[in-house]
């Protein structure tokens, strides 16, 4: 087989990240559901919140938490406790300093790859928690490059083919999400093969469009293998 060049996605692709968010989440509606909210009005003005603050500072924890603060303090109001708020900052730290889970089969199904094909890492988040998170993957050795960006859309994947100069019927990404993953890989003419997690975040969901390139579907990362 010709050499390919693999973009991957990393989070929920390589290792496990939205369960931790979705747990602590829970945990979040449990701690303001006794001021009397429904827990599904909780998630709902959350993920109101998180939508607004994504766009004005980006993916990543700090953002997170600053989400679930201003969830707490408009639903708990002149009930807000300090303490809370410190609780929940103390939380969404400890989140931070989780170590990646890698997903089974991934560093056998990467050494696998790398032997065959060009490699390179696509995230998107805040860019010096992505790094640390890739750091202690240990698994940055597979990768040729390591591309960190605010938001996988359209641009961004024009720019990353132009930069590593990626042959659009060569290229392939890789990932769980198709609104960041799939959706715009196929839209500028790349292949995309998608992977499903089943904690994939609710805002990455959206329909898998079809573009000129392939789509593959596949139950697991490993599975790579025989397409590659
Ligand atoms: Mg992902």
């Amino acid at each position: 087989m010709r050499r390919h060049t693999l973009l991957i996605d990393a989070d929920d692709t390589l290792w496990e990240n939205n369960v931790f968010f979705e747990k602590l989440i829970e945990d979040f509606i449990s701690l303001v559901e006794p001021y009397g909210y429904p827990r599904a009005y909780i998630r709902h003005i959350l993920n109101e919140t998180e939508r607004r603050n994504i766009r004005q500072y980006g993916y990543g924890v700090r953002s997170f938490g600053r989400s679930l603060e201003d969830t707490y303090v408009k639903l708990a109001d002149h009930m807000a406790k300090r303490e809370t708020v410190v609780q929940i900052h103390e939380r969404v730290a400890e989140l931070e300093r989780t170590p990646p889970k890698i997903l089974d089969g991934v560093p056998d199904t990467l050494a696998y790859l790398t032997e065959r094909h060009r490699l390179i890492l696509f995230t998107k988040g805040e860019p010096a928690e992505q790094a640390a998170k890739v750091q202690r993957s240990g698994l940055q050795g597979f990768f040729e490059a390591i591309e960190i960006v605010m938001e996988k859309d359209a641009a961004t994947y024009r720019s990353l083919v132009n930069k590593h100069k990626i042959v659009k019927t060569q290229g392939w990404m890789v990932g769980n999400s198709p609104r960041s993953d799939i959706n715009p890989a196929m839209l500028v003419g790349l292949n995309a093969v998608y992977i499903p997690h089943e904690h994939t975040w609710q805002m990455e969901q959206e329909a898998v469009m079809s573009g000129s390139g392939k789509l593959v579907i596949l139950p697991a990362f490993r599975e790579l293998r025989a397409h590659f």
